[in-house]
């Protein structure tokens, strides 16, 4: 679905395919005979048109991109990590694996994609003015002038107060502000959402049905789907996260623990503890002191002829690159570590003693469950 151009600020940016769509649509739409250049600045030939198109596309790109920036590097000066950037059709998002902690970090993070997007519409109209002045040739203003639309409208639509989009962020960060309840400022900002994506899935349809104008009626009827499924997946995150953090890994960690010596082959850990048990790491203890963990995943880096000679100790996370939480952390907190190290375990530990361990699987049951008793 996405290709991978590369990193800026150490984030990795990623490409949606509907950004390949919407830039062949954009640039067609801009260069066609009837198209917005040939009316805006007839009497050019279709190269120059088509130049114009791809250059202008080109343009809507790197402005999506530089919105997209602006959130991250928010994002990261507040020491939020963000995992990539995915571009897709009129914007992008930057998945952050861990919510800002504070409403003001929030509308901040927000609102720094449409200001960054009005600050370059802004300057691109400036040298548009300046260009027209000194009768520059028609296609950079053509150019500057479609760059300054573009971002404009980029700010714009990214502040319609609407999940997941930058202005939903905004409104709920304002409403989390006042009340201090976040689950409560996420409910109202998604049944805003919700509202506006009824209003434009009703627009579209009436539009496409009764005006005939499909282009635009289709265009609306899927930023109306596109924000609905949005402002559900916002509502069930928070959800869920509301009900993590009122469980400590202490409540739901496996503390009857079946631990691996460092000495056994990695043939013996298959057939005596993956074949025979339930889970899916064990803690590798020796002399009674936790030395690291074997996953299912250390295991498939030993080849199949080699699992008879190589040893736990060597197929084993070593005891310092595991995750480690003590007791009282939130099952919300150490979902949120496993997601940042993309590992599916950590040990729960006191000091040097080792109580128990927690898998991603054990909070998501935990979660479920919880769910279905209205907890
Ligand atoms: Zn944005």
């Amino acid at each position: 679905m996405s290709v991978n151009i590369g990193r800026i600020l150490g984030i990795p940016i990623r490409i949606h395919w509907t950004l390949w769509l919407v830039f062949v649509l954009i640039a067609w739409s801009l260069a066609t005979p009837g198209g917005y250049l040939s009316l805006t600045y007839p009497g050019l030939d279709s190269t120059t048109y088509w130049s114009i198109g791809i250059v202008s596309a080109l343009l809507l790109f790197v402005s999506v991109l530089l919105h997209e920036l602006s959130h991250s590097y928010i994002a990261k000066k507040n020491g939020l990590p963000i995992a990539r950037i995915t571009l897709f059709f009129f914007g992008g998002v930057s998945e952050m694996t861990e919510e800002p902690k504070d409403a003001g970090l929030e509308v901040l993070m927000a609102a720094a994609g449409p200001l960054t997007s009005f600050a370059i519409a802004g300057v691109m109209g400036t040298l548009w003015l300046l260009f027209m002045l000194v009768s520059a040739p028609v296609a950079i203003l053509a150019i500057l002038g479609y760059g300054a639309l573009i971002n404009a409208v980029l700010g714009v639509f990214n502040l319609i107060p609407a999940f997941p989009l930058d202005g939903g962020r905004v409104l709920r960060g304002s409403l989390w502000k006042r009340s201090r309840n976040l689950l409560g400022a996420t409910g109202s900002a998604t049944r805003v959402s919700e509202g506006l994506s009824t209003l434009m899935i009703g627009v579209g349809l009436l539009l496409v049905v009764f005006t005939g104008n499909i282009v635009n009626g289709l265009w609306i009827l899927f930023l109306g789907w596109f924000i609905r499924s949005g402002a559900e997946t916002s509502l069930k995150q928070t959800r869920m996260t509301d009900i993590l953090s009122r469980v400590s890994v202490s409540d739901i960690m496996t503390k009857q623990l079946l631990t691996v010596s460092p000495d056994i082959t990695v043939q013996a850990l298959v057939t005596d503890y993956f074949l025979t048990h339930p889970h899916g790491g064990y803690p590798v203890v020796q002399n009674d002191k936790v030395v690291g963990l074997v996953t299912m995943d250390s295991v498939r880096t030993i080849p199949g002829d080699k699992r008879d000679l190589e040893l736990v100790s060597q197929a084993m996370v070593p005891y310092e690159k595991t995750i480690t939480v003590t007791p009282t952390v939130s099952a919300a907190d150490a979902l949120k570590r496993m997601a940042q190290k993309g590992v599916g375990r950590v040990l729960v530990m006191d000091q040097d003693k080792l109580l128990g361990i927690v898998s991603r699987g054990d909070i998501m049951r935990t979660l479920k469950t919880r769910q279905e008793l209205g907890l």
